[in-house]
Parts: C-alpha cells; structure tokens; sequence
C-alpha cells in the first residue's frame, strides 16, 4: 500500500503547484490501471495462444511503469504523451492481429476518455494532439475495415470469445473514468462554493472590522483632541495672567487633562498590544497580584477613604498569561475605584478569587454607583459609556473582554443602580492547554 502511494505520488514535490499535483497523480494512477489492464490482456491472450499480441499487451503493461519514472524525473508532458501514443498503437496493432470479431476496437473509446483525464483544460495543445492522434488511427482502422489480415487471425470463435472480455473490461474502464471526472467536477464544485461562503464570510467581517474602525477613528480622535483643546485653553489663559496663584491653578488643570491624555494613550496601547502578543505562559500569585494592584491605587483619584478587601484561595500553582490579567484587574479595580459611591458611609472594593487545578474564579466587588440593567448588554462594547457622572473613555471594558477573550476565558457582570457591581472573571488554568 506504501509502495503504491509512493507510485501515485511521484513526479510531486513540496514546490508542485496544487493543480499540477493533480495531473501528475492522475497521470500515476492512469499507468497502474492500464498496466493491470494490459496484463490482463496478456493472460487472455496467453490462454487463446496469440503469441505476437500476447508479447505486445505485456510489453505495453511493462512500459506504463515509465510513467511514474518519467515524472518523478519532471518529464511530465512527454511521460502522458508517450503513454497515450502507445496505448493507441496497442489498441491498433491488436485490433488488427486479433480480428474484427473481437471487437477490441471497442478500446478506442476508452482512449477517447484518456486525454480528458491526462491534460488539465489549459493543456488545449497537448489535448488537441492526443484527439487527432486518436482521431487519425480510428480513420487508418475504419479505412482498412478492422480487418486486412484475415489470414493471421485467430479462428472466429477465438475472436468471439476474446470480445465477451472487451465489452466488460471497456466499460468498466470507461464507467471509471466517467466517474472520476464527474467526481473530480463535482469536488471542484463544492470546494468553489465553500470559498465563496468563507469569501462571503469574510467579507461580512472585513465590513464589521471596517466600521469597528470607523467608529474608533471618530472617538479616538475625539478623545485624544479634548485634553489637547482644554491644555491650548488654559496656556492662552496662562500667558495673559499676572498672578503666579491664577498661573499654578491653570498648570494643576493642564496636568490634570495631560493625565488623561496619557491614560487614554495607555488603553490604547494595551489593546493593541493584546491584539498583537502571543500568549505568554507564567505562573501567577493572586495575592502577590492583587496586593500591587491595590498599592497603584493606594492614593485614590476620588477624595474619600475606600475599604480595600482581598481575599484569595489558591493551593496549586496557576498558569495564565501574567501581563493580561494585570490589564484586566488593573481595569476592574480602577472602575470600581472610579465609580465609587461618595454619599455611602463605607465605600469598598472586595477582591474574592479561587483557584483550583483546572480555573480561577476572580470577583471584583463594589458597592459604587451600580449600573443600570438596560446599559448591562453594552457596557463591554468599544467606546459606550453607561454614565456621564463620571469622565471616562468608554475603551475600558472593552479591553478587558478582548483580553479576557485571548487568555481563554469570560466575563460576567452583576450590578444594580446606587448599591453596587460585581464583575466575575473566570479563566481557566493553561498548565496543560
Ligand atoms: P469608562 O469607565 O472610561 O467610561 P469602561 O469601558 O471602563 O469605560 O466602562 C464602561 C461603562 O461601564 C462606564 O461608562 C460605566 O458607566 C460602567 N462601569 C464600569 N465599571 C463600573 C463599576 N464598577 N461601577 C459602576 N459602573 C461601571
């Protein structure tokens, strides 16, 4: 079986074009059907004691094996060319030697099919050659009545006998070519379609990531030109103003909007860096994680005290993308920061995260503002905004779930207005992913 496949593929290298690979392997498998044809022929023969067709069937049967050898040589054209100019001097020669009642002509429309299966249809040359080739030796045959040397014929009931073998072996021939070809269209066929559904496809979301873009061109450029604007104003203010107070008020302000230029930049990058990075597996301490990310948000940007809670059960080690998870928690924690509720008597944040062999499920608690449930769906789309009580970009969530979604894990959200949110990260263990 290794042998035959290693038959069909010869003359195929790693450089062969798909379609040409085709030709080659059907030009391989023609030569082993055809050789075992011939041998046939050869036993047939054998048997009824025709000595010169009996040599010349097996001869043929031998030579078809020069066509893989041919081809593995890249002597593609002249191995199918070759094949297919011996084969209708056999089937001639023997249509002669054996008689017309034998109706070995009847191969003749096997021959028909076999430039069909040999030559692509951009091989016009070579198929319209092979047709006059064919063409010329069926007219040479017609032309000297199937029969010019009756006295080197077999006994008419030999001749009989033989064509009871013709007409099965023909058809059979004929009946797989047909099948072949009609096979091959109709696998042709269905690869055209399912191109064009995976072209349709992709062009629905070439459009999606279009407008995706669309849409972040239009709010980025907004976000990013506001800080600049309010800096431009207050540097105009700034340079008409005697007072050194007046002065360092407006430098506090020009900070304050250069912050945001910088955190907005900062989301950015982190998104595209997420786009882009291939995971990078490290193992991962939740309290050690947690614990840094509470001291970053040690001084708070909301003017109240806020009670910061972690609690954390982890017994085996964790494996996960380190850097992704600290943008994510990084975000949660910062939300719940920001959108903390200042007329509460007890803000706080609770972190609540378990850890087992297969997942680690993280809560990030508040009990700020809350959500209204009909933002909920949205919230985790570029740019929405569910409020405007608070500044904010809208690109944070976003980046989460896209983040979230690369280290192979999900995001829920839980949240009701004035009493609080609890998002829940669940993502899995990638030790042995
Ligand atoms: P941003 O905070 O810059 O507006 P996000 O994508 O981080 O953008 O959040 C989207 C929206 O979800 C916010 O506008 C806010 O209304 C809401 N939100 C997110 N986290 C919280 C939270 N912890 N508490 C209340 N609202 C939140």
């Amino acid at each position: 079986m290794k042998l035959l496949g290693k038959i069909v593929n010869s003359g195929v290298y790693e450089n062969t074009p798909s379609r040409k690979r085709k030709t080659i392997r059907i030009g391989n498998q023609m030569a082993i059907f055809l050789s075992f044809t011939f041998f046939c022929h050869f036993f047939l023969f054998s048997w009824y004691e025709l000595t010169i067709p009996k040599w010349i069937v097996l001869w043929s049967a031998l030579f078809q094996w020069t066509i893989p050898f041919l081809q593995s040589k890249g002597k593609y054209i002249l191995a199918r060319l070759s094949t297919l100019i011996l084969d209708c001097t056999v089937i001639f020669i023997c249509s002669l030697l054996v008689g017309k009642a034998s109706h070995i002509y009847f191969y003749y429309f096997v021959a028909i099919c076999v430039p069909l299966m040999l030559f692509s249809k951009k091989e016009k040359i070579n198929t319209l050659l092979s047709y006059l080739l064919i063409g010329t030796i069926i007219i040479l045959d017609v032309f000297l009545g199937f029969n010019p040397f009756v006295e080197f014929n077999p006994p008419l009931e030999v001749q009989q006998a033989i064509s009871l073998f013709v007409y099965p072996i023909g058809l059979t021939l004929i009946f797989m070519f047909v099948f072949y070809l009609t096979n091959e269209s109709y696998l042709a066929t269905k690869k055209f379609q399912s191109e064009l559904g995976n072209s349709n496809h992709l062009n629905e979301e070439l459009q999606n990531v279009n407008k995706a873009l669309d849409q972040f061109v239009y709010s980025a450029s907004h976000d990013l030109r506001a800080p600049i604007a309010s800096v431009l104003g207050l540097i105009e203010l700034a340079k008409s103003e005697d007072s050194i107070e007046k002065v360092k008020e407006y430098l506090l302000l020009q900070e304050k909007s250069l912050l945001k230029l910088d955190e907005f930049i900062r989301d950015i990058l982190n998104y595209s860096r997420n786009a882009r990075m291939e995971i990078q597996r490290e193992e991962v301490d939740f309290n050690e994680m947690i614990h840094e990310i509470f001291s970053q948000h040690q001084f708070n940007k909301v003017p109240f005290e806020i009670e910061k809670m972690k609690s954390v059960s982890q017994n085996n080690p964790f494996i996960t993308d380190r850097k992704r998870l600290e943008v994510v928690l990084n975000n949660l924690i910062s939300n719940a920061v920001r959108y903390s509720n200042p007329y509460i008597e007890s803000p706080y944040i609770r972190v609540n995260v378990k850890v087992n062999p297969s997942q680690a499920i993280i809560k990030v608690e508040d009990n700020g503002l809350g959500i209204d449930n009909h933002h909920l769906t949205k919230i985790f789309d570029m740019f929405y905004r569910a409020t405007d009580r608070i500044e904010g970009t809208g690109i944070g969530l976003y980046i989460v779930k896209e983040t979230i979604e690369k280290i192979r894990g999900e995001v829920l959200v839980e949240s009701e207005l004035e009493k609080g949110s609890c998002f829940t990260v669940i993502i899995p263990n990638l030790k042995d992913i």
